[in-house]
């Protein structure tokens, strides 16, 4: 049978086969069918030439804000746009707003969404009285029971440890835990300054992610060294996430991550109304061109945007790859070279050599021009540029 979409001639980097050579991809119905140089075009009625291009699975974001129900919240269609085709809401509702949050948005957005559901009954909804405040709204059982009932497409449970919590972060961590456990899913922890990181770090279990691993907003995990606390999670298999944000990424702490051979597992955006706009503008490319700056290689960027979150998420065998049989979401890119600024959320310019630029998307099967979808944001109040003054924009 032929083929219905071939891409040729591109330079394949697949780290889920080790794969990274020029090579054709070969997509039927919506799946990948065949990886290899020189496939029969006979047939096919779409042959796209991508000589001179990267290709790659279709980029997998571990964190961001997909429930427009709050105050972070932004569609996820804008995904497509910077070569996502598989966005992860990290506890934007919790089981009180989880089934509406189905209903409307990961049923119905052309990017899939998967979604962590927060262990505070209706997610984030504010900046300026956060979700945990009072313990109260933390519920492990009903957390767990929503997971359950929805297990194709929530994925785990959802804390931030911070101020968000006010002075009891480790009782809501145990509340969280308590529900991971019972769902048997991972826990997604976010740490943000008055995070007890040693503590969080000594509890998390092999599976659980810590996200904003470089956030550099005092120096609780990476200061000189990385502490004790880190390596050893790290040996036990908690997976570190960068969760860029508009407060979450230091090119220092960054680098001497690097310096102490600390690589982050899996590179994210933590997109949300504060993130996609000025200054900051993220977006899953800049955020891989950005480690690229710092020294990270090219198949080391694709494997923590693919095959990396994938096994996060345990579906290392449906995305993030271009394996036969797995979905056929594929990104075409370009590495320009040149010199680049790019700013942490610190607003520090650094400057790096290579940009990743998207330049064709492949969505179960069918093709998108990155870039070619409209997005609305909701309008921002006097009251969301606390949000910016708190982290010194
Ligand atoms: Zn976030």
């Amino acid at each position: 049978m032929p083929f219905d979409l071939l891409l040729t001639g591109g330079h394949v980097i697949d780290p889920s086969q080790s794969l990274d050579a020029l090579s054709d991809v070969g997509i039927r119905a919506g799946r990948i069918v065949q990886v290899g140089p020189n496939l029969d075009a006979t047939g096919c009625p779409v042959v796209r030439n991508v000589t001179g291009q990267y290709v790659c699975p279709g980029l997998i974001d571990l964190h961001g804000h997909w429930y427009e129900g709050n105050l972070y919240g932004i569609d996820p269609l804008i995904c497509l746009n910077h070569g996502v085709t598989t966005a992860v809401d990290a506890g934007s509702t919790g089981y009180a707003n989880f089934p509406e949050f189905r209903r409307n948005v990961l049923d119905r957005c052309l990017t899939d969404v998967l979604a962590f559901v927060h262990i505070s009954f209706m997610g984030l909804h504010a900046p300026y009285a956060e979700e945990l405040v009072d313990l109260r709204y933390a519920r492990p059982e009903e957390t767990a029971a929503v997971i359950g009932k929805n297990r194709d497409c929530a994925v785990g449970v959802k804390l931030r440890v911070g101020c968000m919590t006010a002075n009891h972060g480790i009782a809501a961590l145990d509340k969280a835990l308590a529900a991971a456990r019972e769902a048997a899913v991972p826990l997604m922890v976010h740490i943000s300054r008055g995070a007890e990181e040693k503590e969080i770090l000594r509890r998390l279990r092999a599976g659980d992610i810590l996200t904003h691993c470089f956030h550099g907003r005092g120096n609780g995990m990476i200061s000189e060294t990385v502490i004790p606390e880190a390596l050893e999670a790290r040996a036990r298999g908690v997976i570190f996430d960068v969760g860029h944000g508009c407060g979450s990424f230091s090119w220092d702490t960054a680098r001497r991550a690097f310096e102490n051979s600390f690589y982050p597992d899996t590179l994210s955006t933590d997109l949300h109304r504060y993130s996609v706009t000025e200054p900051l503008t993220v977006t899953l490319p800049q955020v891989m061109s950005k480690m690229l700056s710092i020294g990270m290689r090219l198949e080391d960027v694709i494997l923590k945007t693919t095959a990396a979150p994938a096994k996060v998420l345990g579906r290392e065998h449906e995305i993030g790859t271009l394996a036969p049989g797995a979905l056929a979401d594929v990104l075409v890119f370009d590495v320009e070279t040149g010199q680049f600024s790019y700013t942490d959320t610190h607003l520090k310019v650094g400057y790096g050599d290579r940009r990743i630029v998207p330049r064709l998307l492949v969505k179960a099967g069918q093709e998108h021009a990155p870039g070619s979808f409209a997005v609305n944001l909701r309008a921002l109040y006097d009251s969301d540029m606390e949000v910016f003054r708190a982290i010194g924009h």
